[in-house]
């Protein structure tokens, strides 16, 4: 069972990449659980034809301990992929952390890691001076890390800083696949992404394309994998599947100093001296 966590600055395209990257291993064969661990709670909906799903911790706080089965947690959805949503705390209160650790540790007190499971994948909330940000590595469980970035300046500030934050739980066996770009258009975006994922000891493991065949199938609460199959955007994700499955280059990623991360955004046009 390999257990992938997937980082990434809000709106950079996590959830979207992690449904049409899930329902692509899915049709490929795999047995999946995706668990989303952001608050928002839209990790699942895709898979799910837009149902919304029930939390883990809104489960427990409307039934208690006693209350939470699998079969309400757990939503099979496209491909068959085990969607469950950890939720989060309500707005004001806090606090996420805590709570991907209860759903966690609920899940594998219901059973829910079965030994049939591929994969399991945790769609991450992106900031990472929130507490909930490294659970399901400090807790052991995601030892696999990809990072959702594009060639646009915060995007690579902040997988930058996720490699900061990995590179503190190297010990407990946590490592970077590579970096996934989740193309913005910007001029040179992939040589950037090359160069920045090079310089982390890294790789770029897909340089997906940005299409509004994503929109169309979101509107559909469909991913793209099941909206259309052969489309070239279909083809980008099933490419990044197939590469995340043969992928064997782990490693401590190396971030980089600021000074070296502006200097790279100005060799590149990002950023103007
Ligand atoms: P995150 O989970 O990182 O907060 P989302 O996956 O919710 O981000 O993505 C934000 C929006 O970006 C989505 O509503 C989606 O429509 C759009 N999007 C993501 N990836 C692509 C892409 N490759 N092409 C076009 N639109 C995209
Ligand atoms: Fe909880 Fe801290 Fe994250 Fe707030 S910032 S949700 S208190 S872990
Ligand atoms: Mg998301």
């Amino acid at each position: 069972m390999r257990q992938i966590a997937i980082y990434g600055k809000g709106g950079i395209g996590k959830s979207t990449t992690t449904q049409n990257l899930t329902a692509a291993l899915a049709t490929m064969g795999n047995k999946i659980l995706l668990v989303g661990c952001d608050p928002k709670a839209d990790s699942t909906r895709m898979l799910l034809g837009g149902l919304n799903q029930k939390t883990v911790l809104d489960t427990l706080r409307s039934e208690g301990d006693e209350g939470v089965h699998l079969e309400t947690v757990v939503q099979p959805g496209f491909g068959n992929i085990k969607c469950v949503e950890s939720g989060g705390p309500e707005p004001g209160v806090g606090c996420a952390g805590r709570g991907i650790i209860t759903s966690i540790g609920l899940l594998e007190n219901l059973g829910a890691y079965t030994d049939d499971l591929d994969y399991v994948f945790y769609d991450v909330l992106g900031d990472v001076v929130c507490g909930g940000f490294a659970m399901p590595i400090r807790e052991g469980k995601a030892k696999e890390i990809y990072i959702v970035a594009s060639g646009e300046l915060m995007a690579i500030y902040a997988a930058n800083n996720i490699c900061k934050g990995l590179s503190k739980f190297a010990k407990g066996g946590a490592r970077l696949g590579g970096i996934i770009c989740n193309s913005r258009n910007v001029d040179g975006e992939r040589e950037l992404l090359e160069a920045f994922a090079k310089k982390l000891g890294s790789q770029l493991i897909h340089f997906v394309p940005r299409d509004n065949i994503v929109q169309r199938a979101e509107i559909n609460r469909k991913t793209v994998i099941d909206f259309d199959p052969e489309s070239n955007q279909a083809k980008e994700y099933l490419t990044l599947a197939n590469n995340v499955q043969n992928n064997t280059k782990l490693v401590v990623p190396t971030p980089l100093p600021m000074e070296e991360l502006e200097a790279m955004m100005v060799e590149f046009g990002i950023v103007e001296l």
